[in-house]
């Protein structure tokens, strides 16, 4: 739990510093790796008490004297998940924020929607675009939820008594869309919201002030950063924390204890990896939307990305991110083309690493997504990574060229 000294930190401080309080009392200095698949037992009765505790979904304590299990609890994880929730500082019904961290995204986001489903209220509203894997999800029902894919006007509509659930992105995956959180919020009422703030990252918005009930990240892109380790975290109330962790000892979501030290020894860097690729990220959509061939650049950072200040105002988030999208006036072929012809920047998914990447979301992370709702066939998304900006600007001219 943070105290309050804590939550006065900077973002700094907190990324370098938090999860870290109980390793001057274990007498060490790094981060240590908890493999333990099983944990001695203190007795019948005290280990069936903590085996009671973690399945269903509760936080362990000193007098339960053992982790029973890996699936169930691992302290590893558990500082990584403290780190975590202390990048989004929140307090409901005077209970701080806490974090659960699951194998991948998509897990992460899986147990929130049966979370939902476990509440009674199997009806999702979408609100696209979203990320390829969770319109998929959605769209396919698996998890007995039924979707209704909308857009911001459509919403009052859209919400009916068994909405358990609402769906944002912001900036939206690939063409980096924003969406007002706090008006989808005020939409949504009692119906939590879920916003996938993968993009945006905790360093430039924090949805849980802004009236989401979820903030869910890919921690395989920004979090991770390095293109090593793959997860997924959750920041929420203690309640819907709560919930969580019973779906994830139950599902067997659990991080991986080696991905949570590598992603955690990131942790330090995170502020000035985004802020540092996020100026990179600017320079390349202002020398983008120089170029002939490129139609359309999308990027936040520009006014006309940004029609209602979002970005602009500092209303929700602090600078357009690192990500940048384009629509090729070639078309596919300019797009497969470029795509290829790039040296330095990697054609691949994924992203939020330290190297710059590009993709073709319409091939690729977006092709399971409904025809009327797929990016264009001249898009690309880029993430830009901590290169010299000239460097990654000459790569794009070459391959213009
Ligand atoms: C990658 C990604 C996901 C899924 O995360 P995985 O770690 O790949 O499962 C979800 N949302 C967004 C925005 C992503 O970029």
């Amino acid at each position: 739990m943070p105290t309050p000294a804590h939550s006065a930190w900077g973002i700094n401080t907190t990324a370098v510093h938090a999860g870290r309080d109980d390793l001057t009392d274990l007498g060490v200095h790094a981060l240590p790796i908890d493999l333990s698949t099983t944990n001695p037992l203190p007795g019948v009765e005290r280990g069936g008490q903590a085996y009671e505790t973690l399945a269903t979904g509760g936080r362990p304590s000193a007098a339960d004297g053992t982790h029973v299990y890996r699936r169930l609890w691992n302290p590893t994880v558990g500082r990584f998940e403290d780190a975590v929730a202390r990048f989004e500082p929140c307090t409901f019904s005077g209970e701080d924020t806490e974090a659960v961290a699951f194998g991948t995204g998509m897990a992460a986001i899986a147990a929130v929607v049966l979370s939902r489903v476990k509440a009674g209220r199997p009806h999702v509203v979408g609100i696209r675009p979203l990320y390829g894997g969770t319109d998929h999800l959605l769209e396919h029902g698996l998890l007995g939820t039924h979707v209704t894919f909308t857009d911001v006007h459509g919403l009052p509509a859209a919400i009916t008594e068994h909405t358990g659930l609402v769906v944002i992105e912001s900036p939206g995956n690939p063409t980096l869309e924003l969406i007002d959180i706090s008006e989808v919020a005020r939409i949504a009422g009692e119906v939590p919201v879920m916003v996938d703030n993968t993009f945006a990252t905790s360093v430039l918005q924090r949805p849980l002030e802004l009236g989401a009930a979820f903030s869910v990240h890919s921690a395989t892109k920004y979090i991770g950063g390095h293109g090593d380790a793959m997860g997924g975290v959750v920041i929420t109330s203690s309640a819907h924390a709560q919930a969580l962790r019973q779906v994830r000892a139950i599902t067997g979501g659990l991080l991986d204890p080696m991905s949570a030290f590598l992603m955690h020894r990131g942790l330090p860097t995170m502020p000035i990896r985004v802020q540092h690729q996020q100026a990179n990220a600017a320079a390349l959509a202002a020398w983008l939307a120089s170029q002939s061939s490129v139609a359309r650049v999308f990027y936040p950072g520009l006014a006309a990305c940004d029609p209602h200040g979002l970005v602009g105002q500092g209303r929700q988030m602090a600078g357009g991110g690192a990500m940048v999208s384009i629509a090729m006036g070639g078309g596919f072929d300019a797009a497969a083309s470029l795509a290829s012809r790039l040296r330095l920047v990697l054609h691949a998914v994924s992203l939020g690493g330290i190297d710059t990447l590009i993709q073709h979301p319409a091939a690729l992370t977006h092709r399971p997504v409904a025809a009327a709702a797929k990016p264009g066939q001249g898009v690309l998304r880029i993430s830009v990574g901590l290169e010299d900006p000239e460097d990654i600007i000459a790569d794009f001219a070459q391959a213009l060229a």
